[in-house]
């Protein structure tokens, strides 16, 4: 019988990516994946711990997995498992961010296949590919355990990269996301840049449809901003700003300035007239006024964005933001979380109806599409794993409506 493992991903795309890169190297190497956890031979959780909350959900899924595979070898690793590896007293195997690239070569090394190709059984496909560029960070911002957790910055080869999406768009990927923790410093210490890699996937691959992941507002090149014309990449981006308070990015060791960011904005629309785009804020950073608030919710309502992910300010151990003074009661910290929330519902639903009575393209997948511009659709009867433009002809249940 080949080995079965069961992989699962908490937290960021980063770690989605990597699970999706282990699922590729454990099927060539003969194994089968199995997503019920009672019947896999290994189980693999790859941890976050973004938040206080990440980590004790990332505790609380090791837990549950040893419960539903008794039997089975669990292996744990990601940020939460290297910041704490002795709190998954669960596992049989903690493996640090450091080693995982090589965590599938590790489990196959320990499990040799019976009959590899035999079992090339591609059941893993899909739709939207997340591939991983770049991990660690160089930058030091004040709350952020995760550069603590990923370590220093290094990218993989251009070339390698290049053939892991041409093999995914042979394997039917029709989207692929670019991630990375420190996206925008993808090969600098090879003398490349994102931008070049942007241009090599849309000049050297088939690819239908490129997105880039999360990238740090100051790394928006003039290069990547004029890259955002071509038509297989997708028009939208996820630029994290934090705080709409020029204070408080100080106190969070951020790069730029809001009127950087508003500057940036500007300039990719009049590259791209429909790009759309979404941020990251903090509510409640420690210092933080009620003028600071004030101006960071003037800010996103005023900037166009069509959505907000919001964090309320969580003390991480082992950041400089713990032990900075002026931390603030966690009523106040929900509060202004609440007020943000209640902006993304209101520019989320502003961007759904500026896309009535426009046609996109979307792609489907099981549970519905999503739009280039990264907009939910209501499933149709179109068939999964497929990419069409669609007429828009309504908003309901906080996503769009395709003509049928
Ligand atoms: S740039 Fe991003 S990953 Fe790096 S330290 Fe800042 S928040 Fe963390």
């Amino acid at each position: 019988m080949p080995l079965a493992v069961h992989l699962t991903a908490l937290g960021c795309r980063l770690n989605e990516a990597e699970r999706d890169a282990w699922a590729v190297a454990l099927h060539r190497g003969g194994a089968q994946l199995v997503d019920r956890p009672a019947v896999a031979d290994i189980v693999v959780l790859n941890t976050c711990a973004v938040t206080a909350k990440a980590a004790r959900t990332s505790r609380k899924r090791a837990r549950a997995l040893r419960r539903e595979a008794p039997g089975a070898t669990l292996v744990v690793t990601g940020c939460a498992a290297t910041l704490d590896p002795d709190g998954v007293p669960e596992a049989d195997t903690v493996i640090p961010n450091a080693d995982k690239d090589t965590l599938a070569q590790q489990i196959l090394a320990a499990h040799p296949a019976e009959d590899p190709i035999g079992l090339l059984l591609t059941r893993h496909r899909r739709t939207r590919r997340f591939v991983k560029v770049q991990d660690g960070c160089r930058n030091r911002c004040t709350f952020c355990i995760v550069t603590v957790a990923r370590g220093a910055e290094r990218s993989r080869p251009l070339v390698e990269v290049v053939d892991e999406v041409r093999r995914a768009v042979e394997g039917g990927a029709l989207e692929v996301v670019l991630t990375g923790v420190h996206l925008g410093g993808f090969g600098e210490e090879h003398g490349t840049d994102l931008a070049t890699l942007v241009d090599a996937l849309l000049s050297e691959t088939e690819l239908p449809r490129l997105r880039i992941g999360s990238l740090e507002p100051w790394k928006l090149t003039d290069a990547l901003t004029e890259a955002i014309r071509h038509p297989r990449l997708c028009p939208h981006l996820h630029l994290p700003l934090q705080s709409g308070s020029r204070a408080v990015l100080k106190r969070m060791a951020r790069r730029g300035t809001p009127s950087d960011f508003l500057r940036r904005l500007e300039q990719l629309r009049t590259v791209r007239s429909d790009l759309l785009v979404t941020t990251d804020i903090i509510a409640g950073f420690p210092g933080e006024t009620d003028q600071d608030h004030a101006a960071t919710c003037a800010l996103l309502g005023a900037a166009g964005l069509s959505g907000l992910h919001v964090f309320p300010f969580s003390a991480r151990e082992g950041t400089a933001a713990a032990r900075m003074p002026g931390q603030l009661p966690h009523a106040i910290v929900r509060q202004r979380a609440a007020d943000l929330r209640a902006l993304d519902a209101h520019l989320r639903g502003a961007a759904l109806q500026a896309a009535v009575g426009t046609s996109r393209p979307v792609l489907w997948e099981r549970h519905g599409g999503l739009t280039d511009t990264f907009l939910p659709v209501l499933p149709t009867n179109a068939p999964p794993n497929s990419l069409e433009v669609v007429e828009l002809v309504g908003v309901r249940d906080g996503a769009l409506v395709a003509r049928a």
